[in-house]
């Protein structure tokens, strides 16, 4: 059992005023970091880490995003508390909690068993309950498409053409793309059925996304 501090709650504090300095606006978003308690998905000897801006080992050769990139990534969604979103790469469940603080319809899957179970116990511990999924999510979540937004927290080599099918219209998808070495962030908004806008932003390292439709 872990708890929750004032010193850990200054630590958040000063991780918020960071992502400000960084360039991260969304006050919600903001809120959401400050809120969570990111060490709760590390391992006791690593707890000083948590609050840093920096991404972290979680096992299973995967890591925990740097919070930057969280607070970008659920920037770029635009979210609205009624917003049905589609996670791909739960990992330790973090990026899921700050989801959940802004909508409760959040659906998230994981490709590794051992990490998807490890996440589990931290969202019972958290008291949250988003739709959690075991599976290979590189071609998105069809049994409960459409969704409003999707995220995907691993690096593709191209944008998987069921995750834009799985949009509503209006919808809006968050995926870094690129090599193995370092993957641009796009935000494709689906503006039609069959019309999509593309933005390519900053540049990011994640681990690859593995699957069907991923890394082989
Ligand atoms: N969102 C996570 C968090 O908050 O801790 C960070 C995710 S980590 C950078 C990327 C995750 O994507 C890893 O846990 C990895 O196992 C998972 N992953 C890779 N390929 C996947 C796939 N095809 N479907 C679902 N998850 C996948």
């Amino acid at each position: 059992m872990i708890t929750d501090t004032y010193r850990h709650k200054g630590m958040r504090k000063a991780l918020v005023k960071i992502l400000r300095e960084k360039g991260i606006r969304d006050e919600r978003v903001l809120q959401a970091i400050e809120e969570i308690p990111r060490h709760y998905f590390f391992e006791k000897a690593f707890l000083e880490h948590a609050y840093q801006d920096k991404a972290f080992p979680i096992g299973e050769g995967q890591t925990i995003s740097q919070p930057y990139t969280v607070a970008y990534q659920t920037e770029l969604l635009e979210l609205k508390p009624t917003d049905k979103v589609l996670e791909i790469g739960t990992g330790s469940g973090y990026q899921c909690c700050v989801l959940l603080k802004i909508t409760p319809h959040v659906y998230t899957i994981e490709y590794n068993q051992v990490l998807y179970k490890k996440a589990l116990k931290a969202f019972q511990e958290l008291k949250v309950h988003p739709q959690a999924f075991y599976g290979d999510g590189s071609e998105g979540l069809p049994v409960h498409a459409p969704y409003d937004k999707i995220i995907v927290t691993a690096g593709a080599p191209t944008v998987p053409r069921a995750l834009l099918m799985q949009l509503k219209p209006g919808g809006i998808l968050v995926i870094p793309v690129g090599s193995a070495g370092t993957q641009k962030m796009l935000r494709v908004k689906k503006v039609s059925e069959t019309d999509f806008i593309k933005e390519e932003l900053e540049d990011f390292k994640f681990v690859p996304l593995l699957g069907r439709s991923g890394w082989k």
